[in-house]
């Protein structure tokens, strides 16, 4: 157990959520911070507030909607069709520009004014939905960034980097929160809670990992959809 403090970048959904109980494991103490960004579903924010309270973690919330106005795109532009696959010559319409970049830098500012190193983000580089700023690269590359332009220790930590679906949710249930994690967050770009509408592309790769997990452990099929 590091005996330090980490702040979580959380949403609430599959992936920041099961970081959050990661975090927990390493961290002395964990402080999550969600942001408001002009998502088409808001209620992530009141579940992100609920898990974190349930999971006893102090909770923030930061209004940066301006980030939708900046770029298009179909998570936040609701005349717009969610691209169902990724095409071949662009990336898809469910990429908010800046999104992470954003939403880490802010993070940095937040976590240096109360004294906190560690930042925690559930971006991962395996199931890379062709968003640049879910890569590795990027990752590192901003870590050297913030320390440079704020002068701080920050250290970046990505445990869902270089795992695949079925293993994050296998992280869940060594952690003992697949349940909770599979109930409570929402993934779904149709805003549908736990197992969600199916078909997006979200749940789609969200439940594709899940019965892959399923089938590696053989659950009880009592379990299983
Ligand atoms: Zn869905």
């Amino acid at each position: 157990m590091n005996n330090e403090k980490a702040l979580i970048v959380f949403s609430g959904g599959q992936d920041s959520t099961t970081c959050l109980f990661w975090a927990k494991r390493q961290f002395k103490e964990v402080v999550a911070l969600s942001f408001i960004y002009g998502q088409k579903h808001q209620q992530e924010v009141e579940l992100a507030r609920q898990i974190a309270s349930d999971a006893n973690v102090e909770f923030h919330v930061m209004d940066v909607s301006f980030i939708a106005s900046l770029g298009r795109n179909s998570l936040t532009d609701t005349t717009m069709v969610m691209d169902a696959e990724k095409p071949d010559s662009r990336l898809p319409n469910t990429f908010v520009p800046g999104r992470n970049l954003f939403f880490l830098s802010i993070a940095a500012v937040f976590a240096r004014e109360n004294d906190i190193n560690h930042l925690v983000t559930g971006v991962s580089q395996t199931d890379f939905s062709g968003y640049p700023d879910c890569r590795d690269e990027f990752i590192k590359s901003l870590n050297v960034t913030l320390n440079l332009a704020m002068e701080h220790p920050f250290v970046i930590h990505t445990p869902l980097m270089w795992i695949d679906k079925a293993q994050t949710w296998a992280l869940a249930d060594q952690l003992g929160v697949l349940d909770i994690i599979r109930n409570q967050t929402l993934t779904c770009y149709n805003g549908m809670i736990g197992d969600g509408c199916g078909h997006c592309p979200a749940c789609k790769l969200r439940n594709d990992g899940l019965q892959r997990y399923f089938s590696l452990v053989d659950k009880d099929d009592a379990y299983k959809k």
